[in-house]
Order: structure tokens, then C-alpha cells, then sequence
């Protein structure tokens, strides 16, 4: 069973999107699994204090080491692996994903107010992760994208094994367009190639539509794509 287990201050948000649909039944049938933990629950004081002003000044708060430091401790195995969710991390994408799918267990940790005391970064050895150049207010939003991703990826969570291989970021190139009934609407067809039953012909075409759609939307893909086939 794969296990997501998150820190947040907020763990009433969770399992949120995260139980609809093929997820919620997947849920149900232990493929996956979700554990919250409150950090605020490993605060010390009697006000529950889990953040404080920055030394050197500065606006905003940062979550506290001391606080963080326990919460982890008293959650986390040896040699699991966990990530700090930041806009300054290394990016997540679909590759890291894959990788993630194949781990027993990953720990997301959703700062908040200005972030977190640095030195629980190398303490814990803890990898920065970040979902995308813009600034959220808080990680949890990240934490259901980055779930979201791995969960689509588990063996048994998808109905059709197939449907993955073919998606946008397998090969370096994004999905073709896709096209159901009614066959005529508003006036306009569904291209006449997918009608033909010519199922090399929709190869081709598909094919083609990546490239096309690639070339226009992502240059940085469509560079990478390039040098891929030259080898
Ligand atoms: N002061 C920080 C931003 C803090 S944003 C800086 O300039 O780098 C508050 C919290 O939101 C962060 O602790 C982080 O957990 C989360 N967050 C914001 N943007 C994110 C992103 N792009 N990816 C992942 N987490 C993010």
C-alpha cells in the first residue's frame, strides 16, 4: 500500500479532493493510504505556539523548529523519504512522480506564514520541493497536486492501465486532441481520420497532432523531443 502522510496546521482540509471518485474508491480498497498529521500538536506551550518572528527582522512568521522537529520525530521512520513543500525547491513533474509512485511512503511538509526555520532542513534531511514558479500561502494546496499525480500512477486507482501511456509528458510531447460523441455539433465534425477504423492512420495522425501541439504551446518540450529522436 502507498502512503502519503502530510504535516499541516490545517488537517481538517484532508483527504478533501483526494476522496472523490476512483480515488475515494482506491481509498476504500487500501491501495492508498493518508495519514494528517496536526503539527500543531507537538507544540510545547499551553497557547499551542507554532511559529515566531524572523532573527535579523522581516516581515511574516516561520514555523519553528523546536515544534516541526517533534511533529517529524515522533511520525517518521528512518529512511523514508521527505519534502518540504516550497517555492524554492527543485521541481516537481511527472518523472518525479513515477518515483514517487514506487516509494512505501512520502512525507510533505506545508509550511505556512513565511516558511520554516532553516535548520530543520539539514537536520532531517529533508528535500525542498516546490510545484511551480508562483507563490502559494500555504503548502497544502501542493500536497493534494502532488498526491493527486502519484495516486493516478498506482497500479489498481485508474480503471485502464493503457490510458497512462499515452498521456502529455510520457514521450516529451503533450496529448493529441480527443473527441467524443455527438459525432456533428454545432455544426462541426469530429476530424474524419478517428471515424475511419484505420487504426495505424490514427496512429499517425495522433502522432502528428502531439507534434504539432508541442511545437506551438511548449518550445522547451519540443527542443528536448528534438534531440531525443536525433539519438
Ligand atoms: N517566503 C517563502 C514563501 C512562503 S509561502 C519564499 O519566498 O520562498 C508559504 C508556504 O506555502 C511555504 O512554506 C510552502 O509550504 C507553500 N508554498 C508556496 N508556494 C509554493 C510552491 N510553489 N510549491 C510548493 N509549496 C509552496
Amino acid at each position: 500500500m502507498w502512503k502519503a502522510r502530510v504535516f499541516t496546521l490545517y488537517p481538517e482540509i484532508y483527504p478533501g479532493p483526494l476522496n472523490k471518485g476512483l480515488y475515494g474508491k482506491a481509498l476504500e480498497k487500501k491501495i492508498w493510504n493518508l495519514e494528517v498529521i496536526n503539527i500543531r500538536d507537538s507544540a510545547g506551550d499551553k497557547h499551542k505556539t507554532v511559529d515566531d518572528k524572523p532573527f535579523g527582522g522581516g516581515s511574516g512568521m516561520l514555523l519553528k523548529p523546536d515544534v516541526l522537529g517533534k511533529s517529524i520525530d515522533a511520525n517518521i521512520k528512518k529512511d523514508e523519504k521527505i519534502f518540504y513543500l516550497t517555492p524554492k525547491g527543485i521541481n516537481f513533474n511527472q518523472k518525479k512522480a513515477k518515483q514517487f509512485s514506487k516509494e512505501k511512503v512520502i512525507n510533505l511538509i506545508c509550511g505556512h506564514f513565511e516558511g520554516v526555520d532553516e535548520r530543520i532542513l539539514n537536520t532531517r534531511n529533508i528535500e525542498q520541493l516546490s510545484i511551480g514558479d508562483y507563490v502559494l500561502s500555504g503548502g497544502e494546496s501542493a500536497s493534494f497536486v502532488v498526491i493527486d499525480t502519484v495516486l493516478r500512477l498506482l497500479p489498481g486507482v485508474l480503471g485502464n492501465n493503457n490510458s497512462k501511456d499515452d498521456e502529455s509528458f510520457e514521450h516529451d510531447l503533450l496529448e493529441y486532441p480527443q473527441y467524443t460523441k455527438p459525432q456533428i455539433w454545432e455544426k462541426k465534425s469530429v476530424p474524419e481520420v478517428l471515424l475511419s477504423g484505420n487504426h495505424s492512420k490514427i496512429k499517425d495522425w495522433r502522432l502528428s497532432q502531439s507534434k504539432d501541439i508541442t511545437r506551438r504551446q511548449r518550445p522547451d518540450m519540443w527542443k528536448k523531443f528534438l534531440e531525443k529522436e536525433k539519438k
